[in-house]
């Protein structure tokens, strides 16, 4: 019996992304044996970090890396870093109150669930101009922003931002000018490639990425690079240190997986995986070609903004509903998960479909 099939939970297949949800991604056999092997033996877990961390960045083209438990720990991190910097003093030594009195700047239109760590961190969020496009901000407005208690200013490269924003190698040159450290939440944003050292390239002191997503480390793992200097203040504060950092384990697990995935991630050959993907979608759409209630459409990029194509399904009027549909690929075993975003149909995201998986999608929606 399945492990799974014993606690009596039931795989789906994931039709949606790299949604954490649903486990986010693949580790490959490659990434799984590497773990079991580092679970093997006891390391000195400060050894390890170091050699790990020099090795990721430089497979990355970044001048230090780190390893967290998560994007969202990254910058709960990042921010105390940024804190520590500011005040002077260690993390360790700084009170409540010094906390609290540190803003980070960043663009209204930013704000987004993953960044309540920032609050919760307790400082201050000191939003800048509007969620829209009628009066848009300009290089004066974040200037402006920032004063003697700003500790950092935020920025995510995500794709479902609305407009109401500066480009980021604007918000990049106005902070250092100001000496403000700028910390990227660009999670989701792999691939490309090019994004683990783009931002970092454009004078980006910390960036944010999932481990869980595409990068297909371990589910608990997170991945941030920058500069060496904010790195090593990072360092210092996250695990295995006590304080803020001791909630925030990381396994010599986690540090192996990460670093395996990394190095099959930056040697994969990216065109022959789109290749595949745009495959699948070819496979959907003469699949369902002559079927009287779907009609299957590309679309590209996908819903985190990644240059990899994926499908909607979308569903005639007179059929039925969104949810009809999604409910029913829900019902049947296997179950497929997708989601609707609101439209009239289904997306079929490829990327997170192994061989094989498009045929049973095919079937189940043939027989709708
Ligand atoms: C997924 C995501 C995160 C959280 O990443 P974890 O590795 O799961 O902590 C943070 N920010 C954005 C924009 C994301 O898409």
């Amino acid at each position: 019996m399945g492990i799974y099939s014993e606690l009596g939970v039931e795989p789906v297949i994931n039709a949606a992304g790299t949604y954490t949800v649903l486990g986010g991604s693949r580790m490959s056999a490659e990434t799984i044996a590497a773990m079991a092997e580092a679970a093997q033996d006891f390391v000195l877990i400060r050894d390890l970090q170091t050699k790990v961390h020099a090795e990721i960045a430089r497979l990355t083209r970044n001048e230090a890396a780190y390893v967290s438990n998560g994007a969202a720990t990254g910058l709960y991190l990042a921010v105390a870093a940024a804190v520590e910097r500011l005040r002077g003093k260690r993390f360790y030594d700084i009170t409540r109150e010094e906390v609290v009195c540190c803003n980070v700047v960043m663009f209204r239109a930013h704000r987004n669930p993953y960044d309540l760590v920032i609050g919760h961190l307790g400082a201050q969020y000191r939003e800048i101009a509007f969620p829209n496009i009628i009066l848009p901000p300009t290089p004066d407005d974040l200037a402006r922003a920032i004063d003697g208690n700003t500790a950092a200013v935020y920025f995510t490269t995500t794709s479902w931002v609305p407009p109401g924003f500066l480009p980021l190698e604007t918000t990049i040159s106005i902070a250092k000018k100001k000496g403000v450290p700028v910390i990227v939440d660009a999670a989701a944003n792999l691939p490309p490639l090019e994004n683990l050292w783009a931002f970092t390239e454009m004078g980006a002191d910390a960036v944010l990425f999932s481990g869980g997503k595409d990068l297909c480390g371990p589910q608990a793992s997170g991945l941030m690079v920058g500069s060496k200097p904010f790195l090593d203040i990072v360092a210092s504060i996250g695990f295995p240190n006590y304080g803020i950092g001791r909630m925030m384990k990381v396994g010599r697990e986690e540090m192996i997986g990460l670093y395996s995935a990394v190095k099959q991630y930056v040697n994969m050959d990216h065109a022959a995986r789109e290749r595949w993907c745009e495959e699948q979608i070819r496979m959907l759409s003469d699949g369902l070609a002559s079927h009287r209630r779907l009609r299957v459409e590309r679309v590209y990029p996908n819903e985190a903004g990644q240059p990899i194509a994926r499908a909607f399904v979308e569903l005639a009027d007179s059929f039925g509903s969104a949810e009809d549909l999604r409910n029913y690929l829900l019902a049947n075993s296997p179950p497929i998960h997708a989601f609707s975003e609101g439209r009239q149909g289904v997306f079929i995201n490829p990327m997170s479909l192994r061989e094989g998986e498009m045929t049973v999608i095919i079937e189940r929606l043939s027989a709708f």
